[in-house]
């Protein structure tokens, strides 16, 4: 059965869209520890532990969540994107790319943001135009 993140880059189930490839999606997290809070993900590799992805795919996943940082540091106010890996939750690797003003943002076990579905909309929106522009 797909994962739930492999359904989302096929469009089965909403996301709020960052950037795409042939091979990796990138989406904001629905419970995001800061505004820009993005998921990356390879779109047919399905392996729940980034360090058994196969080297190409692990390193494709890398270069397509630089360009993805570098468009979120563009788009929202931040003094640099911070990268986490955890894959505790949901199976399917996954790199977070977090906008960071200090070290705290970066807490997994705090509170997380509540947003509407326009600030999310706008949010996605103005990271996906910086993303278009590189
Ligand atoms: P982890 O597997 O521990 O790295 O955490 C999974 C992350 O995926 C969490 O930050 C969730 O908020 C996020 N998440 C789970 N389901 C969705 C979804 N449908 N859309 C966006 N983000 C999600």
């Amino acid at each position: 059965m797909a994962t739930i993140f492999t359904r989302i880059a096929k469009g089965e189930i909403p996301s709020f869209k960052v950037a795409e490839d042939d091979n990796y999606y990138a989406f904001l997290d629905i419970n995001p520890m800061a505004k820009g809070h993005t998921l990356v993900i390879p779109k047919n590799v399905e392996n729940d532990y980034i360090f058994n992805l196969d080297p190409e795919t692990y390193a494709g996943l890398c270069q397509f969540a630089r360009k993805v940082a570098i468009a979120i540091k563009a788009a929202i106010p931040c003094q640099r994107v911070g990268v986490a890996v955890l894959g505790m939750e949901v199976p399917h690797t996954h790199i977070h790319l977090v906008p960071l003003q200090t070290e705290a943002d970066m807490d997994f076990r705090k509170a997380k943001l509540s947003l509407t579905n326009e600030e999310f909309k706008q949010i996605a929106g103005s990271i996906a135009s910086e993303y278009e522009k590189l």
